[in-house]
């Protein structure tokens, strides 16, 4: 297997370096609804969510407002920046059922073509299974997101 470091681009593909080197949603909120943070003590990986809750009255409140910060290698931030994409705009619960929809296609679940749309750019990241010690990296974010949407019902 070649090693990371030879050439990260070939082995992860456009998507994953593209959000890798200009990640979304990093400003930080002013006044964020949920914070929290996750934090592998093994590689030194560090992940940082905060959403805001609006929207009209009488129906769910959209996540309006997301911030993600991750510190570590060049996984946990193109997961972090694809998972603020990915959950801008959507309710707490379409929220927590993307992300089970991710832990699923990182555990290699087949997902079926409607799931698959569901993920968009995130099936980029399915690439990472075959690092096994980098799936912990692509999944703390999610930890964080998890977190916060529990503190958010
Ligand atoms: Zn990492």
């Amino acid at each position: 297997m070649a090693s990371l470091s030879e050439n990260p681009e070939a082995l992860y593909g456009d998507v994953i370096m593209e959000h890798y080197r200009s990640p979304r949603h990093r400003a930080r909120l002013e006044r964020p609804d949920a914070e929290t943070e996750e934090f592998n003590p093994f590689c030194g990986d560090r992940a940082n969510l905060q959403l805001k809750l609006d929207g009209p009255a009488g129906s769910p409140p959209l996540i309006v407002g997301v911030s993600a910060f991750a510190e570590g290698c060049s996984i946990i931030q193109a997961s972090a920046s694809l998972l603020a994409d990915g959950v801008h705009g959507r309710t707490v619960d379409e929220a927590a059922d993307l992300s089970q929809l991710f832990r699923d296609l990182m555990q290699g679940k087949p997902l079926p073509p409607v799931a698959l749309a569901e993920l968009g750019e995130l099936e980029a990241l399915e690439v990472v299974r075959q690092y096994p010690v980098r799936i912990k990296c692509a999944l703390l974010p999610w930890v964080a997101l998890e977190e916060g949407l529990r503190r958010l019902r």
